[in-house]
């Protein structure tokens, strides 16, 4: 067996294989002895799913020896009617990473470019390589925000699609309705546009962009959201794109059969009609999220503003390795980006508590 595992395998792998990065996912907390640890490095919801979406999920559990309604006529109703759209216009996968591999498998050609900005969302670079397509990556500004007009400049005849992601993970800040608008209104119709909204639900700033309005407004736009943060569902994998019925049924014939079970159908169907519980939990991370933000300025932190389920510390090379270690000797697994900064989600009081500390600690530290 492990003969003939240590030959070289023959097979001819696609080219564009050796350019896909790594997806770098949160690590899992590692016990530490007398310490409640907390894992805050993927930006998952705190909560245990609700009553209502949990048997739910035990009645569908009952079924699964069949398939999953493979047109997902149901939950696209569901999705639909929560958001004012006709289902021909709503396109569903695992996760709202699995439409925007849709999206980009039903648009790009080898060779097409995709811009989004940078830092953003891990998946990103690793989608549109797997396409056979080319990044084209636009540094975010200094505020951590994207530079919209760098963007609009980087538009060129090979530009297939752009990704927009607000609010931006793992930076935070919004895109405004504004900004958004005077962007569209500079690229062509023919490029597809995503807003990926998969932390919309955490908004509370009321300049931010009004995408449905918009999506109205611009037919090349895709708005993305997904179960997977506010909903407290990331480990069934279930998303959503809405856009116009032609990129909406593209998306649809890229998707992977089946792709979205029928155990995630059940659970996300529940969650919309849970709305009101929802919400009241995300109201109760938006608190949490604001009590950190308060308590970070007041120990003189100077961070991007965060409009979604965690925060940035933007600390560079030297500062972000020793925050990533200390957070882990206190029982906070955080996310590193390299030598660039760290991110730390939201989480259950006590671990937002425990963020405080330690940042206290790091700060102090800093002056001295
Ligand atoms: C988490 C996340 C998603 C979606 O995750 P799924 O679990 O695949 O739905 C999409 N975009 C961004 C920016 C994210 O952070």
């Amino acid at each position: 067996m492990s003969e003939l595992f240590d030959a070289p395998s023959p097979a001819r792998l696609r080219p564009a294989l050796a350019g896909v990065p790594a997806y770098v996912a949160g690590r899992p907390a590692k016990p530490i002895p007398g310490l409640i640890t907390y894992k805050v490095s993927s930006n998952e919801n705190p909560y245990p799913p609700l009553p209502s979406v949990a048997a739910a999920i035990a009645e569908a559990s009952g079924q699964v020896n069949r398939y999953p309604d493979m047109m997902n006529v149901a939950l696209k109703a569901a999705i639909g009617e929560s958001c004012g759209f006709a289902p021909a216009s709503v396109t569903v996968g695992p996760g709202s990473t699995g439409v925007l591999a849709q999206l980009i498998g039903a648009l790009c050609d080898s060779g097409d470019e995709v811009v989004f900005a940078w830092r953003s969302f891990e998946a990103y670079p690793i989608l549109v390589r797997l396409a056979g397509a080319t990044p084209v990556m636009v540094a975010l500004n200094d505020a951590g925000e994207h530079d919209l007009d760098a963007m609009a400049a980087a538009v060129t005849d090979r530009t297939k699609l752009v990704i927009l992601c607000t609010p931006n993970n793992p930076t935070g800040p919004i895109i405004t309705d504004a900004a958004a608008r005077a962007f569209l209104a500079k690229v062509p119709a023919e490029v597809v546009v995503i807003i990926d909204e998969a932390y919309v639900e955490f908004v509370r700033d009321s300049d931010a962009v009004a995408s449905f309005a918009l999506q109205r407004d611009y037919p090349n736009v895709v708005v993305t959201r997904t179960f997977s943060k506010a909903y407290g569902l990331a480990g069934l994998r279930v998303g959503y794109g809405l856009a116009h019925p032609t990129l909406a049924e593209a998306s649809n014939k890229t998707s992977i059969p089946f792709s979205v079970n029928l155990v995630a159908q059940a659970a996300a169907i529940a969650s919309l009609a849970a709305r009101d519980e929802i919400d009241a939990r995300v109201d109760a991370i938006v608190a949490e999220r604001q009590r950190v933000v308060a308590g970070l300025a007041e120990q003189g932190w100077r961070l991007p503003a965060t409009s979604a389920n965690f925060v940035y510390f933007p600390l560079g090379p030297d500062e972000s390795e020793r925050f990533d270690v200390t957070c882990g000797d206190a029982g906070l697994v955080v996310r590193r980006y390299g030598g660039e900064g760290v991110r730390v989600t939201i989480g259950e009081e006590a671990a937002n508590s425990r963020l405080l500390e330690i940042t206290g600690r790091l700060r102090s530290a800093l002056r001295t």
